[in-house]
């Protein structure tokens, strides 16, 4: 599988590179949400990121916890906004988004309301992860 990810990865297409390692790298997004707008993703190609390995999406975790604290310190910042979504480009990616509060909203279109007993009770009985 060939994308325009595993191009950036390969370094077959240039990127803002801010961090690699064996793994994983991390650039910033060309098409910026703020300032900083950071990708990181595994140089092999997963579609999502829940196909990744259950040990590399741990590492690939630590190095997104790397950068944002990373973020913190450069952005002098306690708030780094992080999404998983994945819809635009079909390569695992993590989205960080260095001092966004306030700069993006994420809200859902029809809020659901305050959760019932009831409803929680049922909902938590066929989540729950045996
Ligand atoms: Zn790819």
């Amino acid at each position: 599988m060939e994308c325009k990810f595993c191009r950036i990865a390969n370094h077959q297409a240039p990127a803002f590179v801010i961090y690699e390692d064996e793994n994983f790298i991390a650039f910033l997004d060309i098409y910026p949400w703020v300032e900083g707008h950071t990708l990181v993703i595994p140089k092999e190609h997963y579609r999502w990121v829940w196909d990744m390995p259950p040990k590399l999406a741990g590492d690939y975790f630590q190095v997104v916890h790397k950068i944002a604290n990373h973020y913190r310190k450069v952005f002098q910042t306690e708030f780094v906004m992080s999404r998983i979504y994945g819809y635009d480009i079909p390569h695992a990616h993590i989205h960080l988004f260095p001092d966004a509060r306030g700069k993006i909203a994420f809200y859902p279109k029809q809020r659901l309301g305050r959760l019932s007993l009831e409803k929680g009770k049922e909902l938590s009985q066929k989540l729950r992860l045996k």
